[in-house]
C-alpha cells in the first residue's frame, strides 16, 4: 500500500536501534526523507548508510547527539528542512526503588521522557500547521497504560508527556489543520533494551537471563515480542493521510498483553 507520503521530510530520534530503527525503516520504505539521530555516532552511521543502500531514492541524514539537551535537539533540527513527521523518542530511564531516586534523578527522566519530546512537538507543530499536514508520533511505553513498579520513573514522567499531549492534540489550531499527534505504547518488543531489562531482571532474581525471557513471553497472549518492523509499520501509517482522524490518542501495540477491555 502506498501511504502517500513520499517526499516528506522526518526527524527520528534515537533511531540507530530498536524502535526508533524500525520506525525510521518504514518511513523509509514509504520514501520518506530522514534525519535520524543517536547518541553513539559509528552504529547510527551504519544504520543510516543501510537506509541509503535500501533506498537509494531517498535522502538520510544522521545527527549524532543526545536528544534530551538543547544541543542535540537544535542539530537534529537544524539538519531537517522542514518537520513533516516528529518521531520521539529517547532511551528510557533505568529501573529501580523511588526510596533511591533523589530530584535529580527524577529530574533526569522528565528531561528524556517529558521535557524533551516537548520541546522538540514546540519547535515543529506550528510551523506544521501552517503547511497543513503534519505529525507527530511519541514512543512511550505500555507503562503509561499499566505501570510496573520498578519503572516508577518510566510510569511518572511518560504519564506527564501523556497529559500534556491529550490536551495539546485537541488544539484546535493544530486538529482542524492537519496535524495529529498520538501516542504509540511499545509493550514487549525485541530491542537491546529488552535483553538489557532481561539481564537485569536475572541479576535480581538469581533465574538464568533465557528463565526471564520465557516468564516474560509467557504472559504474551501472542507467544512472542514484537518486532520493531511491526511498530514501525504502525508508525508509518499513523504518519500518513489515512490516519488523518486520528489524534490525541494512545495506541497500545503488544500482542494482547494488556488484559483490559479498554
Ligand atoms: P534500544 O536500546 O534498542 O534503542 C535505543 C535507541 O535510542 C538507540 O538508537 C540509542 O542510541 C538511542 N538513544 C538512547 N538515548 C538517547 C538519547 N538521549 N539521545 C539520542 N539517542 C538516544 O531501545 P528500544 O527498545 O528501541 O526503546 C526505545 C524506547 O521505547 C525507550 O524509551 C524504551 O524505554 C521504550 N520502550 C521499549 C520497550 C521494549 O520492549 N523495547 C517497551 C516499552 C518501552
Amino acid at each position: 500500500m502506498d501511504l502517500g507520503i513520499a517526499g516528506r521530510w522526518a526527524l527520528v530520534c534515537a533511531a540507530s536501534k530498536g524502535l526508533g530503527l524500525g520506525c525510521a525503516r518504514a518511513l523509509a520504505a514509504e520514501g520518506v526523507n530522514l534525519v535520524i539521530t543517536a547518541r553513539g555516532d559509528a552504529v547510527l552511521q551504519q544504520a543510516a548508510q543501510a537506509l541509503r543502500d535500501a533506498h537509494p531514492d531517498i535522502t538520510v541524514r544522521a545527527v549524532a547527539g543526545d536528544i534530551t539537551t538543547a544541543e542535540g535537539r537544535a542539530a537534529a533540527l537544524a539538519a531537517c528542512p522542514q518537520v513533516d513527521i516528529l518521531v520521539n523518542n529517547a532511551g528510557g530511564p533505568p529501573t529501580g526503588d523511588f526510596r533511591q531516586w533523589d530530584r535529580d534523578t527524577w529530574l533526569r527522566a522528565l528531561e528524556a521522557n517529558m521535557l524533551a519530546p516537548i520541546e522538540l512537538i514546540r519547535a515543529s507543530v506550528d510551523a506544521m500547521a501552517a503547511r497543513g499536514y503534519g505529525r507527530v508520533i511519541n514512543i512511550t511505553s505500555g507503562a503509561v497504560k499499566a505501570p510496573i513498579d520498578t519503572l516508577g520513573l518510566s510510569n511518572g514522567a511518560r504519564s506527564g508527556l501523556t497529559g500534556f499531549v491529550a490536551g495539546l492534540a485537541r488544539q484546535p489550531q493544530l486538529a482542524s489543520r492537519g496535524v495529529t499527534i498520538n501516542n504509540l505504547l511499545p509493550g514487549a518488543f525485541d530491542t537491546e533494551r529488552l535483553q538489557a531489562t532481561f539481564a537485569g531482571g536475572a541479576a535480581k532474581t538469581g533465574l538464568a537471563v533465557d528463565e526471564v525471557a520465557a516468564r516474560r513471553r509467557a504472559g504474551i497472549p501472542a507467544g512472542r515480542f514484537g518486532l520493531p518492523d511491526e511498530f514501525g509499520a504502525l508508525c508509518a501509517f499513523l504518519c500518513s493521510p489515512l490516519a488523518g482522524y486520528l489524534t490525541g490518542q494512545n495506541l497500545l501495540i503488544d500482542g494482547g498483553a494488556y488484559p483490559g477491555t479498554f
